[in-house]
This record gives C-alpha cells, structure tokens and sequence, in this order.
C-alpha cells in the first residue's frame, strides 16, 4: 500500500508539473502574440429585442495563432490577466475597436454607426494612466466619447482598490464614456450599490437567462434587476439569448437590450455591416 501511495504522489507530481510547463508555454507563446499582434476582434451585437435593430456591438478579442488558428479567450484570458499581458493587450483591443468604429461612421449615414463596448480589466485599471489612454483613443480616432462603452465585471470590481477604480469610472463618465457592469448577479453585490455607482448599463449573466424560463429563483432576480434598473435610469442588456422563449420573456420583463447566438454569434469585422443591413429587412 505504501508502494502505491507512493506512485500515485509521483503521478500526481508529475501532473502537477505538466500543468506548470503548460502555462509557461502558454503565458510564452502569448507574449510573442502580444508582440507579434496575432489578434483580432470579433463584434456580436447588442439587440433592441422588440424591433430587432442592433444598438451597439461588443468587441470580443480573439487569439490568431500561426499554427493553432482562432482561439477564444477562455483559453487564455486566465494566463492574460495572472501574467499583466492583459495590459498590452487590452490596449491594442481598445484602439482597434475605436478604429472600427470609426470605419462604421464612415460608411454609415450620420446617427446610424453603432456604439462599441470593450471589455476591460480591473488590471488595466491598475495601470496609472488608464483614464488618458481613454481619451487619447478616443482623440485620435475622432470617435466621440458616446460611441465607446467599457465593461467591467462585477467580480472583479468587489475586490481591493475599489474606490480608485470607482474613482476613474467617474472621470470617464463625465467625458461621457459609458459604463457597464458586465456578469452582473455573480458577484455578491447587492442591488442597492447600482443606486450611488457611475454606472449606466447592467449586463445580466447569461446564467439567469438559461434558468429563468424554467425556474422562479432566477426568474425573480431577472425581473427584480429589470425593474430596479427602469427605476435607477439604467440600461439592461441580457446576455446568452439562445432562443425565443428567452426573448418572448424578456420583453415581457421589459427587458429593453439582449445579445446571443439568436440573433447572432460574434462576427468578423467584414460581417458586421452586412449583418447590420440583413437585420433592417
Ligand atoms: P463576456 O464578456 O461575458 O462575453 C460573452 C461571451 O459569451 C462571449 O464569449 C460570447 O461569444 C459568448 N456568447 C454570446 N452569446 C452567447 C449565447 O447565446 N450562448 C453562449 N453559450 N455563449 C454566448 P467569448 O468571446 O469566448 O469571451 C469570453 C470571455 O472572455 C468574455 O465573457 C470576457 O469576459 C472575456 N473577454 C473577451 N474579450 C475580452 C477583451 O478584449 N478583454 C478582456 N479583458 N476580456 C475579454
Ligand atoms: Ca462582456
Ligand atoms: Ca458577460
Ligand atoms: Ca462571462
């Protein structure tokens, strides 16, 4: 027996130790990307779910490697975020979501283009000079503050340096940036806190939309968040709308916005606008 609990620590070890070569070979391999730029965006939008019309198109980063092809970020947001690539990275996605959007308002007629909202860190936060990089993005693609939404997950926004974060969230509102907060209903925040925050968006966690057609818990939380949010000013977007009845139940709710792959998966930036104009027939 003492001979097999020895082997099974060797296996463990050596497992343990795969694992450990693995993330250096992904946290590696990301740096070069990081270097190299090997990524790109992709745009799901953001539906009016009673006329169906996109509102606005979040900007979801995905990994060109040479050899592996697309990858999606649950693959490597996690080694992302632990090693600081996040930060180089968030970057370049901020200003190639801006330079898109730029584009949109380029081919659009006037007061068509689309907003975008992107993704960030608490890490990107972190860094001094978030809030400039903000406003230089936005100065030197001419996109105007209105056009940029940033999302930040509820989790993340629990932890330390709250009240700086929070702080620099009001800074970019008042240039008129707009504020999300992205998974909400995961964290532990009460509903109360959207009452003092800088927030305009609240972006329902695609777990309460699975669950919501079948049972009352999440149903109660979805239709609580939805009134309280029509009370607070605030927009609500539902995340993960699979399919009709989710949709049908909603606008019941009056839940005004929704995203999922039932109107749409993320899209290549050359998809968009042909999407766009499918979706106006
Ligand atoms: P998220 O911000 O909650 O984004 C929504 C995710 O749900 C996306 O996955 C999207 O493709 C997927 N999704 C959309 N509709 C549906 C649906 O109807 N059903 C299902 N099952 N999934 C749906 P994706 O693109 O793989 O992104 C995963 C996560 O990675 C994002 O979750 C976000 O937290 C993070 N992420 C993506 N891009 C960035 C970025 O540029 N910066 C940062 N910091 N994080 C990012
Ligand atoms: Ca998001
Ligand atoms: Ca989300
Ligand atoms: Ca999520």
């Amino acid at each position: 027996a003492k001979g097999a609990g020895k082997n099974q620590w060797r296996r463990y070890q050596r497992h343990l130790h795969d694992e450990m070569v693995e993330r250096l070979e992904l946290r590696s391999a990301l740096d070069h990307a990081v270097n190299e730029g090997h990524f790109l965006l992709h745009y799901q939008p953001i539906v009016d779910l009673v006329s169906g019309r996109a509102a606005g198109f979040e900007a979801l980063v995905r990994w060109h490697h040479p050899a592996r092809g697309v990858i999606t970020p649950d693959q490597f947001i996690e080694v992302a975020e632990e090693s600081g690539l996040i930060v180089p990275m968030g970057r370049w996605v901020l200003e190639e979501a801006l330079r898109t959007v730029s584009e949109w308002r380029r081919v659009l007629p006037p007061g068509q283009a689309p907003y975008v909202t992107v993704n960030v860190s608490v890490r990107q936060f972190r860094e001094a000079g978030f809030v400039d990089q903000v406003r230089n993005a936005l100065q030197h693609t001419g996109v105007p503050a209105r056009s940029l939404m940033l999302e930040i997950t509820e989790t993340l926004l629990m932890k330390d340096d709250e009240q700086r974060i929070w702080a620099d969230l009001s800074t970019l509102r008042e240039m008129g940036v707009r504020i999300a907060i992205d998974d909400f209903g995961t964290g532990y925040s009460s509903l109360g806190y959207l009452r003092q925050r800088p927030i305009d968006v609240v972006k329902i966690d695609k777990t309460f939309i699975d669950d919501m057609v079948t049972s009352p818990q999440p149903l109660a939380l979805v239709s609580g968040i939805v009134s309280l949010a029509r009370n607070l000013d605030l927009t609500v977007v539902a995340e993960g709308i699979e399919d009709e009845a989710h949709r049908d139940l909603l606008v019941q709710l009056g839940c005004p916005l929704g995203q999922g792959f039932l109107f749409s998966s993320p899209l290549g930036p050359t998809e968009v606008l042909a999407w766009m104009t499918r979706s106006e027939i």
